[in-house]
This record gives C-alpha cells, sequence and structure tokens, in this order.
C-alpha cells in the first residue's frame, strides 16, 4: 500500500467515529421524539377514554342511589293513610292515649321491618315524636322534638320533605323521607322513615372507584374513602355554616376541607372545583381529576375521582414502547447496515486476498525463474569444478610424476655409482674369469661366474625398481605392506645414506600390517621424507653420530610412520611454507622444493595426514609423521 493510502486510512477512521456518533445522538435524539409524541398521543386518548369511563360510571352510580331513593319516596305517604296514626296523632294531641301510642308503635315498627328501614317515626304539629319503630330502644325517638329538622318542616309546608343527616338521637346517618298526615286537607302531623344508605356506600366501597356523594354545600357524605366523610369539597361560606348548624345535620362531626391547598375558595353546585389536591389512601398527594352527576332533589352530587397517574403510566409504558419499538427499528437498520458493510469489507478483503495471492504467485515465479537460472548457473559451476578438479588431479599426476623424475635425476649421480660399483666387479671377474680359464682353473671361474650372476642379478634388480619406480603408474588405493615400501625406499635411498654418511634405523614391521595407499607413491613419500633427513643430517658437523629413525605405530585403525632426524630442525620462518612448492632453503640445483608439497598431495589424496614439525623431545631436529588408515583384515 502507498503512502498517501495510508494516510487516508489512518484519517478514516477518526471522521467516521464522529459521523457514527452523530448518527447514534441522532437515532437516539428519534427514539426520545417518537417516545415523547407516542406518550403525548396517548395520555390525551387514556385521559378522553378515562373520562369517559368515568363519566359513565358516575352517571350509574347517580343511576343507582336515584333509583334507591325513589324506592322509598312513596312509603312514608303511604304510611300517612293508616288510621292508627291519625288516631294517634289526634288522641295524642289530648294529653295522648297509651293505647293508641302503641298501636301507631307496633305499626310503625312493622313497617320499619317490612321495608328494611332505619326507623319509621310519627311527629306531631310540635314536631314532638309521639311514636317510632324503636319506641322500646334505649335510643327510642319517641319524646324527641325534630322541628328544627327540614323534613319537618318541608313535609307540613309541602307535602314531603326530605332531609340527609347524623341522626340527632341514635348519632347514625340516614336519608330522611317525611310525608304529612292530614285530616282532610289540613296536616296533623308528619310520617318520617329513616332510610340507611349504608349498603350503598358499600357498594361504592367495593366499586374500585374513588366515589363522594357530596351534598349542595359541597359537604361529602357518603365516600368509598371511609376517612373523607364529613369532609367538604372547597370550604364552608360562613351562610352554609349557619344553614348546617341550624338543621344539626352533621353534629357532632367537624367539617374540614378535603383540599387544603384549595385556598378557601366556597363550594358552589354551579361550578365545583374540577380537581382536587389530596392523597388516596396508601399514596402521595396527587391532583385528581372529578365528574359531577347531580341527583335527587336535594342537590347532591355523585363525585368520581380520577387519579391521572394511573393514565401517565399507561402513557408512559405506551411511550417507552414507541420508544422501544423505534429503536428496534433503527437496531435492525443498523445491524442490515452492518451486515451490508461486512460483506462489503469481506468482497473487498477477498479481492485484496485474491491480489495478494496474485503478487505472490508472481513472485514465486520470479523467484523460481531466478532459482532455475541460478540452478543452471551452479550446474556449469560444479561442471567447471569437475573439470577444474579433473585438470587438478591430471596436473597433481603429471607433478607427481615430476617430482619422482626430479627424484632420479637427484638420485642419478648414485644410481650410476650404485651400477658402476657391480659393474666395475663384473669387468674385474670377467677379466679375472678370463685367466683363470687360460690357466684350467675352472672351479674358481665358476665361482666368479656365480659372483657376476649375484651381481648382475643385483644390478637387474636395482634397474627394474628404478623403472618401476619411474613408470607413471595408477593412484588406485590398495593394501600396501608398511614394511614393503619402507624396505624399497630405503634401498631407493641408500646410496644418498652411504654418501653422507648417516645410519638409518628402521625396526623391522610386521608383513601383516597394511595399509590403504598405492605402493609407488608411498615409497615416493618416504624417499622424499628420508631423503630430507638425511640432507638435514648432512648439515651437522658429525652426521655419523646420530642416526634417522624411521618408526612405523599402530593406532586403533591408523598407521603412524615416524621419520624422525637430529639435523638442524625446522626454523620458524620456514615451518608455515613447508608444504609450498617450490619453497627450497638448499643450495641451488640441490632442492627443486616439490618434495614435501608432492607428499602432502599424494597422502592427502589417500585420506591420510602428513605433519612436519620441530622435534619437541629437546634432543632437537625435525620429525615428519604420516598417518594413513589401516587395513584391517577380517578375522578368520
Ligand atoms: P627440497 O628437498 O627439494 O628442498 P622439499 O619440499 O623436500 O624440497 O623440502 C623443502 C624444504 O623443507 C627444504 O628445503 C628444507 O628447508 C626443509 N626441510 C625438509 N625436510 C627437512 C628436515 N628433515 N630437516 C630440516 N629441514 C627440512
Amino acid at each position: 500500500m502507498t503512502q498517501p493510502d495510508g494516510h487516508a486510512d489512518l484519517a478514516h477512521p477518526a471522521r467516521g467515529r464522529g459521523w457514527r456518533l452523530a448518527v447514534a445522538l441522532a437515532m437516539a435524539a428519534c427514539c426520545a421524539a417518537a417516545g415523547w409524541g407516542a406518550y403525548a398521543v396517548a395520555l390525551q386518548r387514556y385521559v378522553a377514554t378515562r373520562a369517559e369511563e368515568a363519566g359513565q360510571r358516575t352517571t350509574f352510580y347517580a343511576q343507582n342511589l336515584r333509583s334507591t331513593l325513589a324506592r322509598y319516596e312513596s312509603l312514608p305517604r303511604l304510611a300517612a293513610l293508616e288510621h292508627v296514626l291519625h288516631v294517634a296523632l289526634l288522641e295524642g294531641s289530648q294529653a295522648g292515649d297509651a293505647t293508641m301510642r302503641r298501636a301507631a308503635n307496633a305499626y310503625l315498627k312493622e313497617v320499619q321491618a317490612a321495608t328494611d328501614l332505619a326507623a319509621a317515626h310519627l311527629i306531631n304539629t310540635t314536631g314532638l315524636t309521639i311514636a317510632a319503630s324503636n319506641w322500646d330502644l334505649p335510643t327510642s325517638f319517641v319524646g324527641q322534638n325534630y322541628a328544627f329538622r327540614p323534613y319537618f318542616a318541608e313535609a307540613m309546608r309541602e307535602g314531603l320533605g326530605r332531609f340527609y343527616g347524623v341522626g340527632n338521637t341514635t348519632g347514625e346517618t340516614g336519608y330522611f323521607v317525611a310525608a304529612p298526615v292530614r285530616e282532610g286537607t289540613k296536616p296533623i302531623g308528619v310520617v318520617v322513615v329513616k332510610v340507611n344508605l349504608d349498603a350503598f356506600e358499600a357498594s361504592l366501597s367495593r366499586s374500585g372507584d374513588t366515589v363522594l356523594l357530596v351534598d349542595r354545600h359541597g359537604v361529602i357524605f357518603l365516600s368509598s374513602v371511609p376517612e373523607w366523610k364529613y369532609r367538604t369539597l372547597g370550604t364552608l361560606s360562613p351562610e352554609q355554616q349557619t344553614a348546617l348548624d341550624a338543621t344539626r345535620q352533621y353534629a357532632p362531626h367537624t367539617l374540614t376541607p378535603l383540599d387544603t391547598q384549595a385556598g378557601g375558595v366556597p363550594f358552589s353546585a354551579d361550578r365545583p372545583p374540577q380537581a382536587v389536591r389530596v392523597a388516596l389512601p396508601g399514596k402521595s398527594v396527587s391532583t385528581l381529576r372529578v365528574q359531577y352527576r347531580p341527583v335527587g332533589l336535594l342537590g347532591w352530587q355523585v363525585v368520581v375521582l380520577i387519579d391521572p397517574r394511573d393514565e401517565q403510566r399507561t402513557a408512559l409504558v405506551a411511550g417507552a414502547s414507541a420508544a422501544f419499538a423505534m429503536a428496534l427499528v433503527f437496531s435492525v437498520f443498523v445491524a442490515l447496515r452492518l451486515r451490508t458493510r461486512r460483506r462489503e469489507e469481506q468482497r473487498r478483503a477477498r479481492a485484496a486476498l485474491r491480489e495478494v495471492q496474485r503478487d505472490l504467485e508472481a513472485r514465486i515465479a520470479q523467484r523460481t525463474a531466478e532459482l532455475t537460472s541460478a540452478n543452471t548457473a551452479l550446474a556449469s559451476k560444479v561442471e567447471a569444478l569437475d573439470a577444474t578438479q579433473r585438470i587438478l588431479r591430471e596436473t597433481r599426476d603429471a607433478a607427481v610424476q615430476a617430482g619422482k623424475l626430479a627424484v632420479l635425476g637427484q638420485m642419478a649421480a648414485g644410481i650410476t655409482h650404485e651400477l658402476n660399483q657391480p659393474l666395475t666387479a663384473l669387468t674385474t671377474l670377467s677379466d679375472n674369469a678370463n685367466q683363470l680359464a687360460e690357466r684350467g682353473r675352472i672351479d674358481e671361474v665358476r665361482g666368479n661366474l656365480t659372483l657376476i650372476s649375484q651381481l648382475a642379478n643385483r644390478m637387474g634388480r636395482i634397474v627394474s625398481h628404478i623403472k618401476a619406480f619411474s613408470r607413471k603408474g595408477d593412484a588406485a588405493r590398495a593394501a600396501v605392506s608398511v614394511d614393503e615400501a619402507i624396505r624399497q625406499a630405503l634401498m631407493l635411498v641408500e646410496t644418498r645414506r652411504r654418501q653422507v654418511g648417516v645410519t638409518v634405523t628402521a625396526p623391522p614391521v610386521s608383513a601383516d600390517l597394511a595399509v590403504w595407499a598405492n605402493a609407488v607413491r608411498l615409497e615416493q613419500v618416504l624417499v622424499n621424507l628420508i631423503r630430507n633427513a638425511i640432507d638435514a643430517m648432512a648439515e651437522t658437523s658429525q652426521p655419523e653420530s646420530a642416526a634417522v629413525h624411521v618408526s612405523v605405530e599402530p593406532i586403533e585403525n591408523w598407521v603412524r610412520i615416524t621419520v624422525r632426524d637430529f639435523g638442524p630442525g625446522i626454523p620458524a620462518d620456514v615451518l608455515p611454507r613447508l608444504f609450498e612448492p617450490f619453497f627450497t632453503t638448499k643450495d641451488d640445483g640441490q632442492g627443486l622444493g616439490l618434495g614435501l608439497a608432492i607428499s602432502l598431495a599424494i597422502i592427502e589424496d589417500f585420506g591420510g595426514r602428513l605433519v612436519g614439525q620441530h622435534a619437541d623431545d629437546g634432543a632437537g631436529g625435525a620429525e615428519f609423521v604420516i598417518e594413513l588408515e589401516r587395513v584391517v583384515k577380517p578375522h578368520a
């Protein structure tokens, strides 16, 4: 990838992150807006629905109460027709007739029991109760004056009186309906029935709604919440308070406003409060909405309170659901986008991979081509090396041959001497033999001939050996007897040895001891080393005083042949150049400097080692050590 691309890649993630954050924030804002919108709409709808439902239920409670009250409406009128009551009232006005009153009591009790009333009683024109269904109870109304009760006055005046209030005698609340007992058209008393609305109140408590029944002053006289009974919606004006005191409607209860925060606004049936701040039992203070339905002829209203928190809660659920749904939609959208992007990335990655693969293949092909050409070059180099090695081998063989010839050349004088000696002897012996033959001394002639034959043999051996040594033989490895090689070498250096006057000791070696070498070449090496040793001894003042030692020592699978002299040794400056071709310290013509170089090549060719060093035993001189692989014969 190029540098600018790399920069673009680096810049991208930061920009992408900012963009993603903005999108995430926008999505969150959308979710919040959707949630809020749904909440608002749902709240509006729930409020409307709830108001409608509450309205229906309010109507239902009102009708229920209306029908309950209607049932008792005509009861006092009917009772008022009863003759016994007439008599009691008329009799009662004349200081009372106990019998009549008892009859009235019995009748009223009967009415009370038959129609499930709280009580029924008969009041005379002064408001005094002269008979009652509860005449025999401690809470008997008989003797009580109820002239202060509005129902009495209304019944006397208008023909029917209605009132709801706390029983003055019993302390029990009830709905009083009163009808006049007439004599002709003239009212002579009033029959009152007291209806107990406890059952209705209990049904309100069970309804699950917060239902109240308020009078025209806003006083709650029936309630599904027991604690709210005798509280007021709004406050009571002084006039209202006075009116209530006059009728002792709710005495002895103190009437306190339900909503203490309402601010002292008196209750008005025309404009009742639409909301009250109050704590429902077990709940915190909240503003409740209010629904009203008028009921009955006393200015009562059925009131249903609605807790808006329920709607808010439901609307909140709707809002949360909308926000969640929106979030879900976004999540699906984001997931789809991510999937698309991931696929796109995968596609791009695959394409990049293919590109890399192609690149790699191209590089492999290029590298293979390079390798092939390198291989070809190497093969040709190997070939060249082989050729060089072959040339080297040939050159070395030539050098070995040259070395041998050189040795022979150096030995030429000695060999000549070696051959001259027997030749002279032969001449003398043959001359001698002639003379002896002339004298007829045949036996001595024979003796001479035998000697001649021996000398000729010896010369033949020398010649044949020199011939063999100088022959350009093949260098194949074979088992070579160490003893044999040493003996042949000693013979070849014999002339030189004698010339210098040095002793060469070579203790006999087991004839079985053999090494992997080539006989002629090993002899050539030994000749070189022994000759060098003799030459070194020649440099000393008394060469005869010491000897050249040729020793043989088998070491495991190796055979070590050491040539040791007591010459001047090898100077430090010569040592590193010892095996260098054409390096010699010998006076002109005496040395070619090839002996050791060729010897090393031969020994290494056999897989052996050749080292030359200053002898380290303190006696001076040099020692050359050959190590060759031993021929291990299989045990029989
Ligand atoms: P050359 O004998 O023809 O000089 P060599 O290769 O055989 O060639 O020997 C190289 C040189 O090594 C000799 O000239 C001589 O200086 C040194 N050298 C060889 N053998 C001995 C020895 N035994 N003692 C001291 N010097 C030696």
